[in-house]
């Protein structure tokens, strides 16, 4: 079959363009892995301190219902194990889709920290738990524990001990060779600052406030009180961490340990805490295999997540009809992710004539990107601004030194 776009992911980014594209007129193909669309919209659930409930699963559906009224086709349970020129997507089932135009909306993905034990029954990252809870209306468990403190767990935290799960603590990771500053309490305080706006607790809004300066940080590190500090009932320690999780075939329990203001152990502060489920949270990357099959050139930038695409204001890649949106550009919220599927499915939508002449469309679709942005309730990558502008500076130099696309 050939489509004008084919949209790899059905998340919000990919939804929003392929709605977007098809409105004004494009013949589309959206296709997932997974059996429902929504992408991670579906696990989203939490409360924002102006509009009120963010309900993911019904943003998802409502999305839904709009592509399919728009002649979209949706292709559900279908893998993308590759992309050739110029372009023929690969189905897992042995089909093939050819474009001119392909939008890779493919996400992020959770990152790993080893502790001791990590292996056993139990033990989930913090997003399979966020899905187990939102998505599926399963409890991972009766007694949590989460280690690891970003913004992700503790959303999350908040939305398991709504469902009722007792979560029995947040602590940063073990000191490892990978931990890095996940396990630094100086560091983790220098974060706060970006989650303040999800924690409501005077200490930790202050904490995070401050951080900035190099003084108070070491000062609010060696500080912290060593029972931890309650969010939304949860204690946040940031003097402990988890150094094992233990259990005879499954989780049964875990071992903390006191660490000092650098995330250094102290010897002989151990105890054990009885739980059922322990949840890991190291972080997200974005998710780009397709694109580098595709041929597209990357570049590393740490406040973005790692490896993106190279790609311009408005969204293309190197690779002439080949498109990113979404998490795959660097790691944010659902909000701007939709904001990003717009901007591609509109720029799209002109490459194939179907925008009017003169259009504002495309800068209008960029400024709604920097307002999702700065709006955004929840921020994963503390300077996601600084990230943005070094991408546009790559693609700058790349524009000057390239001598055309491939
Ligand atoms: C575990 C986790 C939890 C998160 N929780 C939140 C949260 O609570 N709030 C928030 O604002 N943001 C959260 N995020 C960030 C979240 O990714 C964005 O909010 C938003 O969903 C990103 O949209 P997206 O469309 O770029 O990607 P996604 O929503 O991740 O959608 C990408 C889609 O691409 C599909 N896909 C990937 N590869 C292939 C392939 N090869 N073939 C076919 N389909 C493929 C996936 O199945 C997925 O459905 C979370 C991210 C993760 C990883």
């Amino acid at each position: 079959m050939t489509y004008d776009l084919v949209v790899i992911g059905a998340g919000p980014a990919g939804m929003s363009a392929a709605i977007k594209a098809a409105k004004a007129g494009a013949h589309v193909a959206i296709i997932d892995e997974n059996p429902v669309s929504g992408g991670k919209l579906l696990g989203q659930l939490y409360h924002e301190p102006d509009s009120g409930w963010w309900v993911g699963r019904n943003i998802a559906r409502e999305m839904i219902a709009k592509a399919s009224s728009l002649g979209v086709a949706i292709f559900r349970k279908m893998e993308i194990w590759g992309i050739f020129p110029k372009w023929n997507i690969m189905l897992n089932n042995g089909e093939r889709l050819t474009t001119e135009h392909v939008l890779i909306a493919t996400g992020a993905a959770e990152k790993a920290i080893p502790v001791e034990g990590w292996t056993k029954p139990g033990v989930m990252a913090i997003g399979a738990a966020q899905t187990l809870t939102n998505f599926h209306r399963v409890k991972p468990g009766k007694k949590v524990v989460i280690i690891g403190v970003d913004p992700l767990s503790l959303s999350v935290a908040q939305e398991l001990k709504m469902a009722g799960v007792e979560v029995a603590g947040i602590y940063p990771p073990p000191a490892t060779e990978v931990s890095s500053d996940k396990s630094n309490p100086k560091q983790i305080i220098q974060g706060l600052s970006a989650m303040a706006h999800l924690a409501p607790n005077a200490l930790l809004k202050a904490a995070g406030k401050a951080a900035n300066h190099p003084t108070i940080k070491n000062i609010a590190a060696k500080c912290y009180p060593s029972f931890g500090v309650k969010v939304w009932g949860i204690p946040l320690h940031l003097r402990k961490t988890i150094t094992a999780i233990e259990g005879e075939k499954q989780v049964e329990q875990v071992r903390i340990t006191a660490i000092d203001g650098n995330g250094n152990q102290k010897n002989g502060r151990t105890k054990t805490m009885g739980v059922d489920c322990v949840c890991i949270s190291g972080g997200l990357y974005p998710l780009s295999e397709l694109a580098e099959a595709a041929g597209c050139d990357f570049v590393y930038i740490e406040e973005l997540g790692g490896h993106v695409p190279l790609h311009s204001p408005e969204l293309e890649t190197t690779k002439d009809g080949i498109y990113v949106a979404g998490n795959i550009t660097g790691i944010e919220g659902a909000k701007v992710a939709m904001a990003q599927g717009e901007l591609a499915g509109t720029a799209i939508s002109s490459r194939l004539g179907l925008l009017q002449k003169g259009s504002d469309a495309i800068s209008e679709a960029q400024v709604k990107v920097q307002d999702a942005r700065a709006n955004a309730v929840i921020t994963f990558q503390q300077h996601i601004e600084s990230g943005r502008e070094k991408l546009a500076q790559c693609w700058h130099t790349n524009v000057q030194t390239s001598s055309g696309k491939g």
